[in-house]
């Protein structure tokens, strides 16, 4: 799930593979370690815990060579140890692995294994992986290659290096991405692109069960049976510098900040700026098509799931037409009422999370008409999805999403808008109205962050609170889900997401002094609601923070402290009001010394189930 790097060509590999590694390091891992050819064998090391470790391991006995392999590893058999750490070589070390996935039948395998004298040095599955290559391995990797990948199970990205064959890196992968591209006298791979931008924008993805065999010279391509293939390369546009840091403390901040850009990047890509009009062309649905509809189906996770939820509101709101939105690991195993021809839409920013992935699948046995919201071109599900709604974020490097959700809510709303004329509910009038009003968010964005000094000083008031409940009535409350998984993830404070008026049929219990109620109230419809729910919770010891859409006096009396962001369209309001929800989560992190970009036991993107 975490990273892997490999390379060949006519540098010292072990600078290319650690540079590889820490541009991989924000998918969050527990251990890293490289296995390199060093002229006349093949040579490990590995270190449990930061990269810093290894590297302080590499100073100590360095090691030198050029072609070798690298890891991250986030354990799922057998603890984090430097014996489980990748690479992993077989018995008699005729090569040396590395693995990210989860080989589901790795039980059975290693049985056989052992009945024939096998002996097992960590508790890992991709040990079997290595211990099965060397077993079948007659002196030909690919035919080795082709054999191991038919009998394994699960998930899995897998780069080889055989010490019989030193300047070759072999490679396959079944539901987890590998991206590979041939550099000046090169030839390098990772599980993700930050690793490769510093040697090429000319990549590959591997499809399932595909064989690579990179060479200095050039990478050839091979079918799950072994016949050569062509592969054209996908030129990937993000440039070196936004996968880096430059002056900032935390790329989630980065990413913060880059919010407004993000905004008028996707904006430009749906919409004609010189008469504000929707790029009807650029939405996967003709008028005819749009009208057809009864029913549109949303599946993703976390975040993602979060943007769906969004989604549901705007297109139910704007179109008129009804949307479901479900977690994509219950709708994998779940009873579906979806019929064929019907509408899905998954949304994933890496386009690589493993239960969307299964969920799209699914839903194209199914004979639905598949759609994706992605940030990542060349992606599984950019590839499998019968058409595509791009995100214009860039890379995102830090683990929680800012930038990329924010960039498909815009994406969902700019589909809800294009609905809505298409099935008639909104004439090109009002679209064209809403397009003009929406063109200004990026400006307000921009001074919530100018003034972000002012959440950064609630947040070192109030990072010792235990419980945050973040409330909110329709839009509010898709985004107060965002908002409460935000913090929880990055800070680890206990946060839940409520429906304003639900919380008094239970949850209310839990509400003491010094709780804090985070209380969304962009909705000028909704406040007086609102503003009854914010009374409950605040006669019971609870720290009310209001955030409204323009001033709100009904809030004063009912909150104590009150953050307005510039007044716009209700509809609207929930794209901007996100920029304080991540900035509270970020602020209330720093000040507890969570290590932000890297939460503990999360990962980037989820390639396993
Ligand atoms: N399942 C393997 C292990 O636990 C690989 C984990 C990963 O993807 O990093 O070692």
């Amino acid at each position: 799930m975490c990273g892997i790097v490999g390379y060949t060509g006519d540098k010292n590999c072990v600078p290319v593979l650690m540079n590889g590694l820490t541009a991989l390091a924000y998918r969050g891992y527990d251990s890293a370690g490289l296995a390199v050819w060093e002229g006349d064998s093949l040579t490990l090391r590995k270190a449990k815990g930061k990269i810093e470790n290894l590297k302080n391991l590499l100073k100590e006995s360095p090691m030198s060579g050029k072609s070798g392999i690298g890891h991250t590893r986030w354990a799922t058999h057998g603890e984090p140890s430097d014996i489980n750490a990748h690479p992993h070589t077989d018995t008699k070390k005729t090569l040396a692995i590395v693995h990210n996935g989860i080989i589901e039948n790795y039980l059975k395998i290693k049985e056989m294994l052992i009945s024939h004298g096998c002996v097992f040095a960590s508790e890992t599955d991709t040990e079997v992986v290595a211990q099965l290559l060397g077993y079948l391995y007659r002196g030909n990797p690919l035919e080795a290659l082709k054999q191991a990948v038919s009998m394994l199970e699960g998930s899995f990205a897998l780069a080889i290096l055989f010490a019989d064959d030193p300047k070759t890196i072999y490679c396959t992968c079944k539901d987890s991405p590998m991206v590979l591209g041939h550099g000046d006298n090169e030839s390098i791979v990772a599980s993700d692109i930050p690793a490769l931008l510093e040697y090429t924008r000319d990549v590959c993805f591997m499809q399932d069960r595909q064989i690579a065999v990179l060479k200095q010279s050039g990478i050839e391509f091979y079918d799950e049976f072994g016949v050569s293939i062509q592969k054209t390369p996908t030129h990937i546009d993000w440039d070196v510098e936004s996968a880096k840091k430059g002056n900032y403390e935390h790329f989630m901040m980065k990413e913060i900040c880059e919010e407004p850009d993000t905004f008028r990047r996707t904006f430009e890509q749906y919409v004609s700026i010189k008469d504000y009009t929707l790029k009807s062309d650029r939405f996967p649905w003709n008028t005819a098509r749009a009208k057809s509809f009864d029913r549109l189906t949303i599946v993703s996770c976390g975040t993602a799931y979060h943007a769906g939820m969004l989604g549901k509101k705007f297109i139910e709101h704007m179109a008129n037409l009804r949307v479901d939105v479900e977690i994509a690991s219950e709708f994998r195993y779940g009873d579906t009422m979806l019929k064929n021809g019907e509408p899905f839409l998954v949304i994933s920013q890496s386009g690589e999370t493993a239960d969307t992935i299964a969920a799209l699948r699914r839903a194209k046995e199914l004979g639905c008409e598949t759609m994706a919201v992605c940030n990542v071109t060349g992606s599984t599900i950019s590839r499998e999805a019968g058409s595509v709604l791009y995100t214009y974020a860039g890379p995102e490097i830090a683990v929680a999403a800012t930038k990329s959700y924010l960039a498909q809510i815009i994406v969902l709303y700019l589909s809800a808008l294009d609905l809505a004329q298409k099935r008639g509910e909104m004439s090109q009038e009002a679209v064209t109205a809403r397009l003009k009003e929406m063109s200004r968010v990026p400006a307000a964005m921009q001074k919530i962050l100018d003034n972000k000094e002012q959440i950064q000083f609630f947040a070192s008031r109030s990072f010792a609170v235990k419980h945050v409940f973040f409330i909110g009535r329709g839009m509010d409350y898709a985004l107060a889900m965002e908002a409460a998984l935000k913090l929880k993830e990055i800070s680890y404070i206990h946060s839940e997401a409520y429906a304003a008026g639900e919380l008094k049929h239970g949850t209310i219990a839990l509400i003491e002094d010094g709780s804090l109620v985070v209380a969304l109230a962009t909705q000028p419809q909704l406040q007086a609601k609102m503003a009854s729910n914010m009374e409950e919770v605040r006669v019971r010891g609870a720290h009310v923070l209001t955030v409204t859409n323009g001033p709100w006096e009904g809030a004063k009396g009912h909150s104590h402290t009150q953050w307005e962001i510039e007044q716009m369209d209700d509809t609207l309001a929930p794209l901007c009001a996100i920029v304080p929800m991540q900035l509270l989560a970020y602020y209330l992190a720093v000040q507890k010394g969570c290590p932000v970009d890297q939460p503990r036991n999360l990962a980037k993107s989820v390639t396993v189930e």
